[in-house]
């Protein structure tokens, strides 16, 4: 069967398919590249595997205490190695990102402490975890304070400002890989190595912690090797490889990987307890297919890219530009083509694919938000999804895509919602 028959099936007429199809034929050697990063990583991970003996009883849960949990503790060695760091803590208690964040703070910080963000303002759900918007619980109920070091016009890192607002009580600095939610660049790991250089020339006291969300795998190379002293993420992103049902990560250093663990269950029990039930098995595939199924969220957002770019709208990265996170944002200014473009993501998800999304306030974000998210893991944001906060600029930030393909049909039908909605005329694919 012709190829475009299938398309058609699913509702993309030929002018969208031919013009996508098109895109897709250039980007081939692009691809190619993106594939010698999964290999490097599927080999890396592979090799943690295979040093720390994953057995089948690794795959067995334990409930209760979880004392003696085979499976929990060779899992976090297999992140310890795979990020070259002393240590890790990787568990389903904590819940997500934004916790996995907030315990290495908490955890690691004291009364009159001081945080540095030196990548300028953190993603939204970290403001109320710092107090930057009043919060109960927040760090700054506890006295820990906290100032930040904006970004270069240019989305660069402010050496000087950095410089300048090291205080003498500053004890831990913040630095965030992914955009996130913010309209500038995501930085390499090359460029957080630099950072983390010039952080060190200056002081040898300091706690470097990463917000690595969306980075893990994109590179072959993690904070960690760079000298960061912890990496952080959720594994409903990406190194979680769409299976985790749930849970977070922290590796890095010994010292900052026991203060997390003690504040995670309690002190004195610390990581000797937190049974790992039924997870552990898709912990462990998840993070083997992670490296290819980031391959395949990575080849969905340059698709995206290049397709929106070559239609006008600003993207950011652009439709070239090399890649340091599974993020794609296009700036609609329109709130009707942001709602239109999150329809089309839904539309072709495998679950919930007849619910129309609606925008809602969000808890955690400070403007109601429009996400499409037709998962197999609620809310799993490594699946194919999109969200943006409704407000100016409208920007759609899309990331995802368990495999290329899907990634693929998503995108094609995201323009097909654009044009049937008549946001994008016909004319423009002549
Ligand atoms: C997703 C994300 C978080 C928060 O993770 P959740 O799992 O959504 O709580 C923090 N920082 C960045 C950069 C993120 O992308």
């Amino acid at each position: 069967m012709d190829k475009f028959e299938t398309y058609e099936k699913m509702g993309i007429e030929r002018c969208v398919f031919d013009y996508c199809e098109r895109i897709a034929e250039k980007l081939k050697e692009r691809f190619y590249t993106i594939d010698e990063t999964a290999e490097r990583n599927q080999l890396k991970v592979l090799h943690a595997f295979r040093k720390n003996q994953v057995q089948e009883a690794c795959m067995m849960g334990t409930s209760g205490y979880g004392y003696n949990d085979i499976g929990r503790d060779t899992l976090e060695k297999v992140y310890a190695d795979i990020f070259h760091a002393e240590d890790a803590l990787v568990r389903p208690q904590i819940t997500c990102g934004t916790h996995a964040l907030a315990l290495a703070l908490m955890s690691n910080l004291r009364p009159g402490d001081r945080i540095l963000s030196a990548s300028g303002r953190p993603y939204d759900t970290l403001e109320e975890v710092i107090g930057i918007r009043d919060s109960l619980g927040s760090l700054k109920e506890y006295g820990i304070g906290y100032d930040e070091a904006p970004l270069l016009p240019d989305g660069g890192f402010d050496f000087g400002k950095i410089r300048d607002s090291l205080k003498p009580k500053t004890r831990l600095i913040a630095i965030q890989r992914s955009k996130g939610y913010s309209d500038r660049r995501t930085f390499s790991t090359r460029q957080i190595g630099e950072c983390i250089d010039f952080l060190r020339s200056l002081r040898d006291d300091l706690i470097i912690m990463v917000d690595n969300c969306y980075g893990e795998f994109v590179e072959d190379i993690e904070p960690t090797d760079v000298g960061a002293d912890m990496a952080v993420g959720s594994l409903i992103k990406n190194p979680g490889g769409g299976l985790a049902p749930i849970g977070g990560y922290i590796a890095g250093k010994k010292e900052c990987i026991e203060n997390a663990a003690v504040r995670l269950t309690s002190p004195g029990l610390g990581r000797e307890v937190g049974a790992s039930l039924g997870m552990m098995r898709d912990f462990y595939q998840g993070l083997f297919l992670s490296p290819t199924v980031t391959a395949s969220a990575l080849k969905g957002a340059i698709f995206a890219a290049n397709i929106y770019e070559s239609l006008g709208y600003y993207v950011l990265p652009d439709g070239s530009e090399d890649r340091y996170d599974i993020i794609q944002s296009v700036t609609f200014n329109d709130p009707e083509a942001l709602m239109s473009f999150c329809r089309g993501i839904q539309a072709a998800s495998p679950v919930d694919s007849h619910v129309r999304p609606e925008p809602w306030d969000m808890p955690g974000y400070d403007s109601k938000v429009i996400m499409a998210a037709g998962s197999f893991i609620s809310g799993s944001s490594i699946e194919l999804s999109a969200d943006g906060p409704l407000r100016e600029p409208y920007a759609v930030y899309f990331q995802g895509g368990l495999t290329w393909p899907h990634a693929k049909f998503g995108i094609i039908n995201t323009l097909q919602h654009l044009v049937n909605d008549e946001l994008i005329d016909r004319s423009l694919f002549k």
